[in-house]
């Protein structure tokens, strides 16, 4: 998962950007970077900035002043392939045709066979990052157009669509000409688009999350349509087109643990979904645990703090806080590896002792993916003198790998893989675990039309070729593991 944002139009393009990649932090910590561009000085006017750490470390003051202009694109980084250096820092860029630089959210399946080919054509890849790939068919596409301009843009992209598989969003930013964004045909990554008017003056931006649009008095908010690309040229003229419109199957994980609570994906607010989240769960432990003794409810901070809320308030049970984040520590889920993960974990949750001694603790967390966070929840409830331990988990076990852009794209790493659900609660020391249902988190989101792949087991796209990409993950990550 990754955060992009682009802008056209706008008075200083490096500042919004800026305000957007911060907004979107919390998709990928790993590196940031933006690609701007200068109207007023065309053949000097693109601009480039990147580097590994949070968007704030990378860019300090001096750092932005260096790219300017009115429009950019920016991306912020979590990594599901490659082996997490400098190299892969996106955007990238590529001087010919024209000076196309791409920011991605996503992975492709079929992004080692893809490679292969490139090679063939005499392509050279400088890293090991699905985004160049992406770059290069786009740009040999785009290259080969008689005339630029919006046919040619979606020229370009139904090359893209031909060619990768998977779940992606897209920016690009092309010198001179304007910013092109769009995203795969099932839709599954998720990319809006806003627009704002200030002093008579049109701007339009794309991101993410709504957040980072809306927090900038962006307005007329919009989620591209599977398959739609939009390409706003220079003059600010709007072109967008379906170019190849699949199954609807954008990603359910967005809702219960990725978006910020803030944000309104495919016209749901976050917010709304969480509560009804909790809603539901609360109604399921109601059907069929109606003499439960619990004591209080706490969140796991902080995703599911409104789904254990609106739980809580269904059960009539207290609400309390008895987990604490340390702030300084980023999410745990998406970091690399394992080793990364779990001394990460010991030094991100504090108990409140007095909210949990001797108390039945029903805690709640979005999702239980490895089970590394889930155990030692569990183990610090009971040092902290918890009578029992009601584990709920708003997600369904998670029993599939994710191949389109959240990192567990391997079966062993999840802790339901081939497991019934006593055995996982009996693996997290729980007395009891409880987790949401398919039909719960369609009734929650209030459609049937997402990707719950990874708990159903059902891919929008075809599963060809994930054998080749887990095999390069698993390099990937053992190199990583190396340098920790
Ligand atoms: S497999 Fe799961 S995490 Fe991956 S895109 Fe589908 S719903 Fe989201």
């Amino acid at each position: 998962m990754c955060g992009i944002f682009a802008v056209i139009g706008a008075e200083n393009a490096a500042a919004e950007l800026y305000v957007g990649l911060v907004h979107l932090q919390h998709r990928g910590q790993d590196a940031a970077g933006m690609i701007t561009f200068d109207f007023k000085d065309p053949d000097n006017g693109i601009k480039i900035s990147k580097d590994i750490g949070l968007v704030s470390t990378v860019f300090n003051d001096a750092k932005l002043l260096t790219v300017n202009g009115q429009m950019g694109i920016g991306h912020t980084r979590y990594p599901t392939v490659g082996v997490g250096d400098a190299k892969e820092v996106q955007p990238f860029f590529n001087r010919y045709p024209d000076g196309i630089g791409l920011a991605f959210n996503g992975n492709i399946v079929n992004y080692p066979v893809l490679k292969e080919k490139l090679k063939q054509r005499r392509v050279y890849l400088s890293s090991s990052s699905d985004a160049e790939v992406l770059l290069e068919i786009f740009g040999y596409s785009y290259g080969k157009e008689e005339k630029d301009g919006a046919e040619a843009v979606y020229s370009a992209v139904r090359k893209v669509h031909e060619e990768a598989i998977g779940g992606y969003s897209v920016a690009l930013i092309i010198a001179n000409k304007g910013i092109v964004a769009f995203r795969d045909p099932n839709g599954i990554r998720p990319l809006v688009m806003g627009e704002k008017k200030v002093n008579g003056k049109k701007s339009y931006a794309f991101a993410s999350e709504s957040i980072a649009l809306s927090i900038q008095g962006y307005e007329s908010i919009r989620d591209l349509k599977p398959g739609e690309t939009v390409f706003v040229d220079k003059d600010l003229k709007v072109h967008s087109k379906v170019i190849e419109a699949g199954k609807p199957a954008p990603c359910v994980f967005e809702y219960v643990y990725f978006s910020t609570v803030e944000s309104v994906y495919e016209g749901m607010p976050i917010y709304e979904v969480r509560k009804k989240l909790g809603e539901e769960l609360a109604a399921k432990v109601r059907k069929h645990w109606p003499d439960m003794q619990i004591d209080v409810v706490i969140p796991v901070p902080d995703t599911s703090r409104t789904a254990a809320n609106s739980l809580a308030k269904a059960l009539g049970v207290p609400y309390e806080e008895g987990l604490i984040k340390n702030r300084y520590i980023g999410r745990t889920f998406i970091m690399p590896v394992q080793k990364i993960r779990e001394n990460a974990m010991k030094l991100k949750l504090k108990p409140i002792e007095s909210v949990i001694k001797g108390k039945n603790i029903m805690v709640v967390d979005d999702s239980i993916v490895r089970g590394t966070t889930s155990r030692r929840i569990v183990e610090l409830l009971r040092e902290s003198g918890a009578k029992k331990v009601y584990f709920l988990s708003t997600f369904p076990p998670i029993r599939n790998p994710c191949y389109y852009g959240i990192d567990f794209q391997r079966k062993e790493e999840l802790i339901a893989n081939g497991k019934t659900i006593d055995e996982i609660e009996k693996e997290i020391g729980a007395d009891k675990l409880i987790y949401m249902d398919v039909e719960g988190l369609h009734k929650a989101v209030g459609t049937d039309k997402l990707c719950t792949a990874c708990v159903t087991g059902s891919y929008p796209t075809t599963t060809e070729h994930t054998k080749e990409l887990t095999k390069l993950r698993e390099k990937h990550l053992a190199q990583i593991s190396s340098k920790c």
